[in-house]
């Protein structure tokens, strides 16, 4: 039993609604780990709506030991409940429940949603919270090893299949993958089926690296921070920033856990690429060497102590130049304070930079649009006078409808002001009339559907040709976003907006309405309560998403259908056909909620690729 002790903490409790009808709630809240209580009940935290309390680790997180718990049926239990303590009498926030099963051997971030509360009288049901719960495994008592890995026993098989030994003599071959999906799936998406090799055999559990790990996007890191992107960009070598640039491959996960990854070898099969620097270890950097052209896909292979060892994985990238995106952050300001945007412009340029770092990935450069003339009264400085960050734009208004609770689930008066055809916008209105944000204009795209073969694929969609699962059957068939053709489906005055354009921007024409690329987002959008929040940098990336033709992973909803819009869908943890990655895939929603103290939806994968690069912004 090679796991002895493992540590639970309860990490954050985000707040869906504070139950106070009035102002923030002050909520208790009772931890357990089989039955034990974690953390002080007596503890008052203030609960303000769509915030996030952060528990302090030291006090509310417990280490387990587990080495009783030997059988398949044996648990670790966990509870978790909370009160809103009011005058009159206290809420009941509804309890949460958690098993974490036998062999315990796998490190866990896991999300739970509370359960809903029915309203009493006339009051709404309300789900007051989700609560991020994290297991890890901190002793392990492995009952064998393998030794040295210079005398590790590899035999070639006559299928040309490649084994490992242990101490013991008995046989086996080490995991080791380099996922597409960074960070790595977790439940309720899953994972192609791993063999059992530590537990079986009683070596050290397999772990997660460090680089399977969610970014942080703020303080702003290297355009690279995102390990195994779908796109290896062509950078010349001379680029000054070109270690913070050039794609990295790396291993996400390895079992047993203490296998000696100096040992790991890269190689490169095909394609036109080439190593940076070492090809051994648990992670490598690679550059693009074509001329670029078009963008082709390359294969590299990661084996074992040699370019000839044995083979443990393989990684397939697109290889491109990198595309510019020119775009303008168009600020839609009221007459008064209550209708102007509510965070500083600076916030609203962070917000679009944390965006550009998910987007490297694709070898996309979101850049400040270098044609700074403004229409429709805006300007490239404050009320006050004082210079705007490039591409940010102050647009003044004098109708404060038309940036207050807008409508963007329909064509926007906001995203033509100072519009720029050929241009990607986020226009920040005050507020929108759901509170969300929503690509209004995506144009350029077809709407076609896009199809994938080979292996692996997409995501790790299952069947996805990593053995010990079966090689892919069919083609992946992604569906994209038809047009939202502005030039036919007008907002109120488009007809006359065109006519007084063309007095004062003699080059603009009907068509060029079909030209703007728009995201309408509300610029109150935050969980940390300012405006430079993560999760505000990922929903705009999401937005950008559907405006360069994207469609949801997933049903763009966690709590409703499984099917996934965009159609790229696998089986998830409960047997069932869902999109996949359910958290992780930047169109879907793993930010906000319960994932805010660290958004996950930060990846693009290699059937997103050609959709977002061929879009007519991508220059
Ligand atoms: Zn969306």
């Amino acid at each position: 039993m090679p796991v002895t002790k493992i540590k639970i903490t309860f990490q954050t409790v985000a707040v869906n609604d504070s139950a106070d009808i009035w102002g923030d709630g002050e909520w208790v809240l009772d931890a357990r780990v089989d039955g034990k209580a974690v953390g002080n009940p007596k503890t008052e935290w203030v609960a303000k709506e769509r915030g996030v309390i952060a528990l302090p680790e030291k006090d509310w997180s417990a280490v387990v030991d587990v080495s009783t718990k030997s059988k398949p049926t044996d648990t670790v239990k966990i509870s978790f409940s909370g009160k809103d303590i009011d005058i009159i009498s206290d809420d009941d926030l509804g309890e949460v429940k958690y098993e974490f099963k036998y062999p315990f051997n796998k490190d866990q971030t896991i999300s739970l949603k509370s359960p809903v509360m029915k309203g009493w009288l006339f009051l709404p049901d309300h789900q007051y919270y989700n609560l991020q719960l994290k297991m890890e495994v901190v002793e392990v008592k492995a009952t064998t090893t393998v030794t040295g890995p210079k005398s590790v026993a590899v035999s070639r098989q006559h299928d040309g299949s490649s084994t490992f030994t242990t101490v013991g003599g008995k046989q086996f071959e080490p995991r080791v993958e380099v996922c597409p999906v960074v960070p790595t799936p977790q439940a309720p998406s899953k994972l192609p089926k791993r063999p059992d090799i530590a537990t079986a055999l009683g070596l050290t559990p397999g772990k997660d690296t460090p680089q399977s790990k969610p970014a942080v996007l703020w303080p702003l890191p290297n355009p690279n921070t995102l390990c195994n992107p779908s796109l290896i960009p062509i950078l010349k070598k001379t680029d000054a920033d070109f270690a913070k640039k050039v794609a990295r491959l790396a291993v996400t996960y390895q079992e047993p856990g203490d296998l000696d990854t100096s040992f790991l070898t890269w190689h490169v099969k095909s394609g036109p690429i080439e190593i940076i620097g070492s090809n051994q270890g648990p992670e490598i950097k690679v550059n693009g060497t074509s001329a670029g052209a078009s963008d082709v896909l390359a294969e590299i292979e990661l084996r074992w102590d040699g370019v000839k060892g044995p083979l443990l994985c393989t990684y397939r990238a697109w290889v491109g130049k990198v595309k510019q995106v020119k775009y303008r952050l168009n600020l839609i300001n009221g007459t008064n304070p209550a209708s102007q945007v509510a965070f500083a412009p600076t916030d609203y340029e962070n917000q679009i930079k944390m965006a550009a770092i998910i987007y490297w990935q694709a070898g996309i450069e979101f850049i400040p649009d270098d044609i700074t003339t403004c229409w429709d009264g805006a300007s490239t400085t404050d009320s006050t006078g004082a210079a705007l960050p490039k591409g940010v734009f102050n647009v003044p208004v004098t109708n404060n409808t038309w940036t207050v609770n807008v409508n963007n689930f329909a064509p926007t008066i906001a995203s033509r002001l100072n519009c720029r055809p050929g241009v990607v916008h986020a226009v920040y209105v005050r507020s929108t009339t759901t509170g969300r944000a929503a690509a209004t204009d995506i144009q350029g795209v077809d709407g076609k559907d896009y199809e994938m073969d080979g292996k692996p694929t997409a995501s790790w969609v299952v069947p996805s040709g990593i053995p010990p699962d079966k090689d892919p059957t069919k083609k992946l068939k992604l569906k994209t976003f038809a047009s939202s053709n502005r030039p036919s489906k007008k907002a109120p005055g488009d007809d006359n907006y065109v006519k007084a354009r063309q007095k004062v921007d003699a080059g603009f024409t009907k068509a060029d309405m079909g030209r703007i690329y728009a995201a309408v987002l509300p610029s109150d959008w935050s969980w940390n309560g300012t405006g430079t929040d993560a999760n505000a940098g990922v929903n705009l990336a999401h937005e950008l998403g559907h405006v360069l033709g994207l469609h949801h992973r997933g049903s763009g909803d966690a709590t409703k259908a499984p099917l996934s819009n965009d159609n790229i869908n696998s089986e998830d943890t409960a047997g069932k056909q869902r999109g996949h990655p359910w958290n992780e895939n930047v169109m879907t929603y793993g930010y906000g909620g319960a994932m805010a103290p660290a958004p996950r939806a930060q990846d693009i994968d290699i059937i997103q690729i050609p959709i977002v690069r061929k879009h007519p912004a991508c220059l």
